[in-house]
């Protein structure tokens, strides 16, 4: 059975006093949560330390926003790999839309990115997914099929249980308009089976694709209930942490 996930990715919210109160108050419910749900908190950099230190024997854990396309050195503002490995993350999310949108992320350095995640002991979810232009263009097989293989098929069977990948259409992200079910069931076959063409069946079984854009309490659990859809990159809803929770109880 491949691993089910709720992430909660806090983008650039929260002071670290906040932040620390928000992952207290997601350790004290995540007890609620089933045994086999995993869960994971991504904080702005700035707060991973103390982040850490609050979800230390929890089952909560810790993932960047971000990280570094070089292993260190004169690269001012960035953080690396090893930095974050150090400050207690066991993930980094790459690749979100906002990263690609704004900040001139490709899927050739996300290549470099991932490598490196995977290289300093990190796991990773990959974000892909279309944009409003695309989708009404019909292209979002397409442009998905593509984000998906011109980053991961340059790594091996064995890289893949380190990763996961979140299918977040980008008209859905922080819109309120979520993907029907059945809109993000399609993309995340369709995404198994590209990972099944190059790595076989027993790898794409296993891959735990997750789905984000404005999920939340209310329509998690239609969403969960497909058999593609293994949790959730959670955004606005993971900042207050009921809702977050209550979203991972929606398997
Ligand atoms: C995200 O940014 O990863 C996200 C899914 O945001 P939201 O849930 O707010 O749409």
């Amino acid at each position: 059975m491949r691993k089910k996930i709720v992430a909660g990715n806090w983008k650039m919210n929260t002071t670290v006093a906040e932040g620390v109160a928000l992952a207290k108050a997601v350790v004290e419910l995540a007890g609620q949560t089933p045994d086999n749900v995993g869960l994971i908190v991504a904080p702005p950099f700035t707060h991973l330390c103390c982040v850490a230190d609050v979800l230390k024997g929890s089952k909560v854990e810790l993932s960047a926003q971000n990280c570094a396309d070089h292993e260190s050195g004169a690269y001012t503002g960035e953080v690396a790999v090893n930095m974050l490995a150090s400050a207690g993350c066991q993930w980094t999310i790459l690749g979100h839309s906002e990263r690609r949108q704004y900040y001139g992320e490709t899927d050739e350095k996300l290549v470099e990115k991932v490598r490196l995640a995977l290289a300093g002991g990190l796991k990773v979810i990959l974000c892909v997914g279309e944009n409003l232009d695309q989708r009404e263009a019909g292209k979002h097989f397409d442009v998905v099929s593509e984000q998906t293989k011109n980053v991961l098929f340059n790594f091996t069977a064995e890289d893949m249980k380190s990763i996961v990948i979140a299918y977040e259409p980008v008209w859905a992200i922080g819109t309120g308009k979520t993907a029907t079910a059945q809109q993000a069931e399609e993309i995340h076959a369709c995404i198994r089976k590209v990972i099944a063409e190059k790595f076989g069946e027993a790898v794409a079984e296993d891959l735990t694709i997750l789905y984000g854009g404005s999920c939340k309490p209310s329509n998690a659990k239609e969403l969960f209930a497909e058999k593609d859809i293994d949790g959730g990159l959670i955004g606005g809803a993971a900042l207050k942490a009921d809702s977050f929770i209550e979203i991972a109880k929606s398997f």
